[in-house]
């Protein structure tokens, strides 16, 4: 074994389990794991000897300050920051931290969203230590992974409800494994998610030069360049001295947070890249993918470099996503999503197989709205992306399993293949029993699921909630029945009856052919599968009934936080939009409009005066380009008034959801009209005229 050990080499900036074990009494330490362990509450004891031994390692790490760090509905994190200093009388400071301090925070809530939760004179909020994710330092200043709650207690971030999740997936995965004689000894079980995280990286000369990317992420306007993605050349291909330098650099500040990030690699579009980190426990790899984000942003800086993490900062070309890789696992070390060497002798993979089948089809919706964003409309449902409809492949293997379970029949195992290469030197090595299909937005991919419709920018919470949320509630409604059995034997008939009832009356979920096909959305409408194309239409499943009694059973929210969630939601798809049309008609007056002009009154000037030199020159060109050129800025021009009119309209005070449907479908529309004008005036001014940088010059900035 090899011992080079990361955080030796490379520093460590967390405070984990190791650091902890160095430097808390033995008694503190056990005291603590047996309440993360065992989920009971902490004593202000245990929060005292871990808030010194944190604040003597932070100073000694060079820290200064302190925070809760936590995740607000905005989608981003938040910190206040506090130092430590603490005066102690003759104007003397000391550095110093109490376990009260660890334990809770008041920052003032009043201005994070609540969706009407908290009246904004309420102004109290709390932000209290999460002990089952680590504490870290950045920036000189220790970050306490924190919830946040309102001065009822009603939830106003995104880790509590994701906390609540695991906690009833737990709750029901023990009962049906108990139910089913408990095969894996476990006490146990908890979700694991690994979040590949897309993203484009250009020049930051470029970018500030940009107002779309910098006010909205993406771009706004930019015709079509002459290279796209056409070539696939890209995928894979070698990465470039300046990427590979942020690359390099990133790693290594991701290490030192103890985010393991793994493989980095080219993706589909121009200046598009990926990186897959190290799979962890939900909570982290949450904690850990909000932290990643900010930190690619901040490393490019110092590479001169913009990342943008928006779905679709470019069209035309792919956009960026997330890929949520999800399966759970006992404390004793069993993936439950694992089938072995014969799945369908594999009871309790069968049930938890069966289980998410059932929950996916139940809750397509939940699914949905779990990832609906204004960025990740523009991806969804593009070439690229999954569509809005939410299905499962489950591969070859499993898909006859499946199958043979659905008609009763008996399942052949398949052999594995040799892959030969056709050169005698090559070793030859087995193949995988099943492809792999990229246009699925759910799919099973050997002991895990992919979850693939998440937007680039998309907090790993939400789906994650969701996810966890109905599989507790699938395997609720299976422990009910099998804790009736009087022996083993009988539940495992009565589990294998579960799992044929379950893959019959919710097969339909199951897709295994192109997802990206025109055919399968007629298909998917025949099976009566969603498609919600827009988050305006996904929202409102939040508050269907069956989803609020959903989460009200499983004690995740109550009907008023997801009445919250609903208006927050909503009244972001409208603010996003707002800005983005805002920020179009301004780069249209301040920019394009005066740009184009000036190049007409070029070409004006130009027939003028060849004219004066000789009549017969009949500038035929020039009057051509100038005509279209005029016409399309007449266009541009009342385009934008009209789109400043239809602005003014929506911002009165009509209920939220005719406001988000006005958005989808007046204002996106008149936004992809404005766009249209514009890029067809970009085609034809001259490049010393476009105020600009084009989408040549922006995706092929960095070299
Ligand atoms: P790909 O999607 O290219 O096939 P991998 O199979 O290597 O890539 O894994 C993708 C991501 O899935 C990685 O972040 C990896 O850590 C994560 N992953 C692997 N196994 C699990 C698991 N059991 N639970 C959650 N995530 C996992
Ligand atoms: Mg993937």
């Amino acid at each position: 074994m090899n011992t080079l050990n990361v955080p030796e080499i490379f520093g460590s900036l967390v405070f984990n389990n190791d650091v902890m074990h160095e430097r808390l009494p033995k008694e503190t330490y056990e005291a603590l794991h047996e309440c993360i362990d065992n989920n009971k509450p902490l004593t202000l004891d245990i929060a005292q000897a871990v808030a010194s031994a944190m604040k003597t390692w932070a100073v000694e790490k060079g820290a200064t300050h302190f925070t809760h760090w936590f995740q607000p509905m905005t989608g981003i994190t938040a910190e206040k920051h506090d130092s430590f200093i603490v005066p102690v009388g003759d104007g003397k400071v000391i550095m110093d931290f109490s376990g009260k301090e660890l334990i809770r925070s008041e920052p003032d809530a009043s201005s994070f969203p609540s969706g009407g939760l908290r009246a904004t004179f309420e102004a109290r909020g709390y932000t209290a230590w999460d002990p089952t994710s680590f504490a870290f330092i950045k920036d000189k200043t220790l970050c306490i992974p924190s919830i946040f709650c309102s001065y009822g207690g009603q939830v106003l971030d995104k880790k509590t409800p994701l906390l609540r999740s695991l906690q009833a997936l737990n709750k029901q995965a023990m009962r049906v494994i108990n139910a089913l004689g408990n095969p894996t000894g476990a006490t146990h079980v908890s979700a694991t998610v690994g979040g590949e995280q897309e993203y484009f990286l250009i020049d930051r000369d470029v970018y500030n030069q940009r107002e779309d990317l910098k006010l909205t992420g993406r771009t706004l306007f930019g015709a079509k360049p002459p290279k796209g993605q056409e070539m696939e050349d890209h995928y894979f291909g070698t990465i470039k001295p300046r990427v590979k330098a942020f690359m390099d650099d990133l790693d290594i500040e991701l290490w030192k947070l103890g985010i393991y990030a793994k493989t980095e690699h080219n993706e589909v579009a121009p200046a598009q890249h990926e990186l897959a980190p190290i799979f962890s426990d939900t909570n982290t790899a949450t904690d850990q993918n909000q932290l990643t984000m900010e930190i690619m942003k901040t490393v490019a800086i110092k590479h001169n470099l913009a990342c943008l993490i928006h779905e679709k900062p470019f069209a035309g070309v792919n956009g960026s996503g997330k890929h949520n890789n999800w399966s759970v696992t006992t404390n004793t070390g069993v993936n439950l999503f694992d089938p072995g060497k014969t799945p369908a002798e594999n009871t309790i993979f069968l049930v938890f197989l069966a289980a998410v089948v059932k929950g996916v089809d139940e809750y397509q919706d939940l699914l949905r709205v779990s990832v609906a964003s204004p960025g990740n409309d523009h991806r969804l449902g593009g070439d690229e992306a999954p569509p809005a409809i939410v299905s499962m492949y489950l591969g070859d293997e499993l898909g006859a399993v499946v199958d043979a379970i659905e008609h009763d029949e008996s399942f052949e195992p398949m052999e594995k293949a040799v892959m030969k290469s056709g050169v005698k030197v090559i070793p030859r090595f087995d193949k995988d029993t099943s492809d792999r299909n990229r246009t699925s937005p759910f799919a099973f991919t050997g002991n895990k699921f992919e979850f693939r419709m998440l937007g680039s920018s998309a907090s790993l919470s939400s789906p994650n909630i969701v996810l966890n949320t109905m599989l507790a509630e699938e395997l609720s409604q299976m422990a009910t029945i099998l804790e009736t059995a009087k022996t083993l034997d009988e539940a495992e008939i009565m589990a294998q009856q579960l799992v044929s009832d379950y893959l019959k009356d919710h097969g339909r979920i199951i897709f295994n052919g192109n997802n990206y096909s025109e055919e399968w959305v007629k298909e998917a409408e025949r099976r009566g599968l969603l498609n919600l194309k827009t988050s305006a239409d996904a929202v409102p499943a939040y508050l269907a009934e069956k989803n609020i009694a959903l989460f009200e059973k499983h004690k995740i929210y109550s009907r008023e936080e997801l009445e919250s969630r609903y208006e927050i939601s909503l009244e972001n798809y409208c603010k996003v939009l707002h800005i983005e049309a805002l920020t179009m008609t301004e780069m249209v007056k301040k920019d394009i409009y005066p740009a184009v002009c000036e190049y007409m009154g070029m070409l004006a000037k130009t027939i003028n005066e060849k004219t004066q030199v000789c009549e017969c020159l009949k500038c035929e060109s020039e009057k051509d380009l100038l005509m279209k050129l005029s016409k399309n800025a007449d266009e541009l021009y009342s385009k934008t008034k009209a789109l400043e009119e239809q602005l003014s309209k929506a911002e009165h005070d009509y209920d939220i959801k005719s406001q988000a449907d006005y958005y989808r479908d007046v204002i996106s529309e008149s936004m992809a009209s404005l766009r249209e004008s514009a890029d067809t005036l970009e085609a034809i001014t001259a490049s010393d005229f476009w105020p600009f940088p084009t989408y040549t010059d922006i995706l092929n900035s960095v070299v």
